[in-house]
């Protein structure tokens, strides 16, 4: 047979199989066995894989197969070797990075939309999407106490978020100046004055950098013990300037104070944007509305839906208080697009097919609702502050003030830290991070999920105590 006779043959085959998987379900059926099996290896497993997990993940290490596989085995393979090695994140004690966790109502409206095999970037592809992405944008412009009118998108996490909303200050404060930027680009523009807190997150300096500002030319306003930038030390503003601030700084969970910076921009006719990848979500309880004062006098805000809100990955949210000036930003055109006067989703994001993400937020905000959301942050906020007042007990130094979800813990010596925080992580029985605090070494303990229970806190603080 001819090559390429043979291959199709061999599609063929292949075809025939797929069409049998998905008339018998089985396939999908022994994927939810899996998923269900794994779900309830979570309480009282691991929550780190085992060394030995991670060395076997040296199967998958094989040459390209030449022909074609069995669906059922390669699955099997996965879930053998995978399921042991991943980090339980959607467990009650993990305590790494700031991750989040998964509903399972928004679970099972992820496989629903990937058994739909949305494509989110036109109206005309996926009218569901575009209505829950109006509905989304409305709901969380509510919760968000923003004005009435913002704009939102969906894109894949903060840091596309924080790229579209300096690209949208970018293009804002040029226009201001009469210039076009993605006519002209940024040869010969007017310069931006970029106003940075020393201590923001890499995410916004990248997104500085890739957007042609210039790191070097940034102006770093200095921060205080709990890295919030000091608003007396604010460089004198001007209309050419895009101020960067942080709602949740990623150590210590402290908020910049937004109130004051907010204003002194607004007089000065300068944009300012904040990053509040977890603690925009501070503003949807009442309790905690304190950290979030004058956040809603800014002109742009990303977030993540896959870090507090409990949405799985990838999900973030971008705002804009004009919505022109970030759909212009974003601007695309081509022949075969077909704009709507609906929602395209493309117009709102840098990018054009992807999943439709505005089905799950929507789906776990309308099951909460705006209480449910406020207790949501409440208990994490309140399990973090439990973890703190424990750990104090047990004898550890707590060097941040824990006014949100975030605990950084300290031993008396860098050395005694980091064999604490190893000796924690190798204990399988909970996992957190590492962080340099004011020049220390510190663990960095993250309560964003909302499986995590005062047990769980009062346990793994015993934990701690055991390795001290
Ligand atoms: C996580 C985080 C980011 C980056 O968000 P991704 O969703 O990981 O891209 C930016 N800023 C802060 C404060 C964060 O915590």
């Amino acid at each position: 047979m001819q090559g390429s006779s043979k291959n199709s043959q061999i599609f063929s085959n292949l075809c025939q199989a797929m069409e049998r998987q998905l008339a018998d379900h089985q396939l999908l059926a022994k994927a939810g066995q899996y998923a269900e099996s794994y779900i309830d290896s979570l309480p009282g497993g691991r929550v780190s894989p085992s060394d030995e997990a991670v060395a076997n993940l040296s199967v998958f290490d094989e040459a390209m197969p030449q022909g074609p596989g069995k669906a059922e085995e390669i699955l099997a393979m996965l879930d053998k070797y995978g399921s042991p090695a991943v980090s339980a994140q959607t467990g009650s004690r993990y305590f790494g990075f700031v991750t989040g966790g998964i509903t399972p109502l928004g679970l099972a409206c992820r496989w629903l939309m990937d058994a739909w095999d949305l494509n989110a970037c036109l109206y005309v592809m996926a009218p569901l999407n575009g209505k829950l992405e109006d509905v989304c944008e409305k709901w969380m412009a509510e919760l968000m106490n923003f004005p009435k009118d913002t704009a939102m998108g969906f894109v894949s996490g903060s840091s596309m978020a924080i790229l579209c909303g300096i690209a949208a200050a970018r293009h804002a404060l040029l226009k201001r100046k009469g210039w076009d930027m993605n006519a002209k680009g940024l040869y010969g523009a007017p310069k931006i004055r970029v106003i940075i807190g020393a201590d923001a997150h890499a995410a916004v300096w990248r997104a500085m950098a890739t957007l042609g500002l210039g790191k070097d030319n940034a102006e770093v306003v200095p921060v205080d013990a709990q890295g919030r930038m000091r608003a007396d030390k604010m460089p004198k503003l001007d209309d050419s300037c895009l101020v960067l601030v942080q709602a949740g700084n990623v150590s210590s969970g402290a908020f910049d104070p937004m109130d004051e910076i907010c204003d002194l921009a607004r007089a000065a006719g300068a944009w300012v944007h904040v990053d509040g990848a977890f603690g925009l979500w501070a503003e949807a309880s009442e309790e905690l509305r304190h950290l979030t004062k004058g956040m809603n006098k800014a002109d742009s805000w990303s977030t993540d839906a896959h870090k507090t809100l409990n949405i799985s990955y990838d999900c973030g949210l971008i705002f804009c208080r004009d919505r022109h000036a970030l759909l212009e930003a974003l601007h695309t055109s081509a022949s075969y697009l077909i704009a709507s006067d609906k929602r395209d989703s493309m117009l709102y994001s840098p990018e054009m097919s992807r999943r439709a993400r505005a089905m799950e937020v929507w789906a776990v905000l309308k099951y909460f609702g705006k209480q449910g959301v406020a207790g949501l942050v409440e208990q994490l906020c309140s399990r973090a502050r439990l973890f703190a007042e424990e750990l104090k007990k047990a004898g550890f130094t707590i060097c941040n003030e824990v006014v949100f979800n975030q605990v950084l813990v300290q031993c008396e010596s860098d050395e005694k830290t980091d064999a604490v925080l190893a000796a924690v992580q190798n204990s399988g029985k909970l996992w957190c991070g590492g962080a340099v605090w004011e020049g220390k070494r510190a663990m960095r303990v993250s309560v964003s999920n909302w499986r995590t229970t005062e047990e769980d806190v009062r346990e793994c603080v015993k934990v701690f105590a055991s390795v001290k």
